[in-house]
């Protein structure tokens, strides 16, 4: 029999809630880390992109809180990225409408957030500057914090964040035999040295290991595409994209400037293309994701700022513009699409000037790509996979007519509109 959000331990109300919000029963990870944080364990969550890591901790939060307390915010959830605050606020809103959830974030005024922070939130979800800002001016009190989430926690226990993130776990009470926080990690990717931050900041973690779906849900290729051509290609891939397949795509650049401008090449090749980069104001960014979100725009053009835990329901293509630095922001990257269970496509283009990097990534442990065939998808809509060359050749340019050998995947044959979408629930 499949287990209910009640047979795992979840209160009625809540699981009226969630039905209510359109999670009828919990996904695979759910059922595994719900009656474990229900039991007041310390817990690392690592599981895959789009598997449902949200509700897995906010669903055990809301029953700790048992609504309003009033007495100051007893649960914090740090995340590395605005969108993702934001994002997780309206969950938690979609859970349990009685809680109070202070946002607290950079690049907005102060003023709505120390209103907030008066109003006696439970719950606050925060980025790691701002909120040790407001901490260590008195405004924000983390002294009654018994519920801690590190969401994306690689990135938050990375060098950038490291600093911020230990001062304010430093705030918070402390974990151990006797204490009372109980504190999570989650993340899509674990990379080794995180063990030795679980080891410094959970109290004997039970694991919860997330599993791909035996049918693999992504299907991503590498694009061998010269320098020169990547807008061209990248502009045919999109019309294809949103004339065959009418979903979203949403294309990854490395840096601030390049998606500046490739947004604005998009927009003058007639795309309706929005763009989402750290150098834009936090209207520009609020502006854009909802743009994107309201399907006004077909492509957002973003660094690796989009990169996690952002979920938008109808992203069918997430296309690697640029490399990214590691294979841990790979993971992250074509996460975007075949969430929750949809399928979805995911294209790296590759050109001279990406070799070295792509090495470096395969030696980091980023896993081999199959080449997809460029023409015959832009021509023909064929989305043909051949072998894998892990060592880019100077042939690969050499087009349709290319000489290298030729192994058939088993996508053979199927064009490229022709996969249905399932429906899924979006957040927000
Ligand atoms: P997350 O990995 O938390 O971003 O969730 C990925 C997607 O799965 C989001 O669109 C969620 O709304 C959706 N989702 C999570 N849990 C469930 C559930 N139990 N039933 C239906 N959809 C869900």
């Amino acid at each position: 029999m499949s287990e209910t959000f009640q047979s795992i331990g979840v209160r009625s109300r809540t699981a009226e809630a969630l039905t209510a919000a359109g999670y009828e029963t919990p996904n695979p990870v759910q059922q595994d880390a719900i009656p474990q944080l229900l039991r007041g364990c310390d817990c690392v969550i690592d599981a895959p992109t789009g598997s449902g890591k949200t509700l897995a901790y906010v669903v055990p939060m809301v029953e700790r809180l048992a609504g309003h307390g009033g007495h100051g915010a007893r649960a914090l959830i740090l995340v590395p990225t605005r969108e993702l605050a934001t994002q997780v606020a309206g969950v938690i809103r979609k859970v349990d409408r009685g809680l109070r959830t202070a946002v607290l974030m950079g690049g907005v005024g102060y003023g709505a957030q120390l209103t907030l922070l008066r109003n006696a939130p439970d719950v606050i979800v925060a980025c790691p500057g701002r909120l040790l800002d407001l901490a260590e001016r008195g405004d924000a009190r983390l002294g009654k914090i018994e519920y801690l989430v590190l969401d994306e926690a690689d990135e938050m226990l990375d060098q950038g964040f490291a600093h911020d993130v230990e001062r304010i776990l430093g705030m918070c009470p402390v974990t151990g035999a006797h204490a009372t926080r109980q504190s999570i990690l989650a993340s899509a990717t674990m990379p080794e040295w995180v063990q030795q931050m679980i080891a410094k900041h959970l109290q004997h973690p039970v694991r919860v290991k997330g599993v791909q779906s035996q049918e693999p849900l992504l299907e991503h290729g590498m694009m061998a595409v010269r320098g020169d051509m990547k807008l061209k290609t990248l502009s045919r891939l999109l019309h294809r994209q949103r004339d065959l397949e009418q979903s979203q795509t949403i294309v990854f650049h490395r840096t601030k400037h390049g998606a500046k401008k490739l947004a604005r090449d998009l927009l003058q090749l007639g795309h309706t293309a929005a763009e989402l980069q750290g150098n834009l104001s936090q209207n520009a960014r609020d502006r854009a994701i909802s743009a994107f979100r309201k399907q006004d725009a077909e492509v957002l053009v973003a660094t690796n700022v989009a990169a996690r835990g952002i979920d938008v329901a109808n992203v069918g293509l997430v296309v690697n513009y640029e490399l990214p630095e590691t294979p841990q922001w790979l993971t992250h990257r074509v996460g975007r699409t075949a969430r929750n269970g949809a399928e979805g496509k995911a294209i790296t283009f590759l050109s001279d000037q990406d070799a070295e990097q792509w090495r470096k990534l395969r030696k980091q442990g980023a896993p081999a790509l199959p080449k997809l065939d460029g023409e015959r998808l832009l021509e023909a809509g064929e989305w043909i996979m051949t072998e894998t060359l892990d060592e880019p050749r100077n042939s690969r340019f050499s087009g349709p007519q290319s000489q290298q050998r030729r192994r058939p995947s088993r996508w053979q044959g199927r064009p490229f509109q022709s996969r249905d979408r399932r429906s899924h629930t979006t957040p927000s």
